[in-house]
C-alpha cells in the first residue's frame, strides 16, 4: 500500500515540473497572434514582448483564402539591418524550404509558410534579444517590402 500512495504525489509533481516553465511568467503577454491576408499585409508593423518573457510564441494566422504557392505567408525574425538580405537569399529556396537559406545563423526565429485559412506558429528563448534593433518580415518572395514591422524585447518598468 505504501509504495503506490508515494507514486501519486511523485507524479504529480513531475507533471507540475514540467509545465512550470511556460506556466511561469504572466502567459499572455509571451504569445503573440500575428495576421497575414490576400492583400500581401500583415496586420500589426510592431510587436513587442518584456524581457521577462523566457521564451515568446508567435502564432501567425492567414486570415485570406489564397494558396500558399501564390500568397504563401511567413513570419521570420531577424536583425533590421539582416533581413533584406536574408529575404533576397530566401527567393530561390522555394516553398519547400519556406523561401529561406538553409542553416542561416541570421535568423533568430521562423514559422512556416501557410496559405488561407491556415495558421502556424513558433516558440523562441529571447534570451540576448533585448537591446537589439530586430525586424520580423515574410519571407514568400517580394512580400518582405510590404510585410515586415519592428520586434523589441522591452525592459520591465520599475
Ligand atoms: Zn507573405
Amino acid at each position: 500500500m505504501k509504495t503506490s500512495w508515494m507514486l501519486i504525489p511523485a507524479a504529480a509533481f513531475a507533471a507540475m515540473a514540467f509545465a512550470s516553465p511556460t506556466m511561469a511568467a504572466d502567459d499572455g503577454a509571451c504569445e503573440l497572434t500575428i495576421e497575414g491576408n490576400d492583400a500581401m499585409q500583415f496586420n500589426k508593423d510592431e510587436m513587442s514582448v518584456p524581457a521577462s518573457c523566457d521564451e515568446v510564441t508567435i502564432t501567425l494566422e492567414h486570415t485570406g483564402e489564397m494558396a500558399a504557392s501564390a500568397m504563401g505567408h511567413n513570419w521570420v525574425l531577424a536583425g533590421s539591418d539582416e533581413y533584406e538580405e536574408i529575404a533576397k537569399a530566401g527567393m530561390s529556396e522555394g516553398l519547400d524550404n519556406n523561401y529561406l537559406p538553409e542553416d542561416d545563423d541570421r535568423i533568430i526565429a521562423h514559422t512556416d509558410v501557410v496559405g488561407g485559412g491556415e495558421s502556424t506558429s513558433v516558440t523562441f528563448s529571447t534570451e540576448g534579444l533585448e537591446d537589439r534593433d530586430l525586424t520580423f518580415f515574410c519571407s514568400f518572395p517580394g512580400h518582405y517590402a510590404a510585410m515586415n514591422g519592428t520586434f523589441t524585447v522591452t525592459k520591465e518598468e520599475e
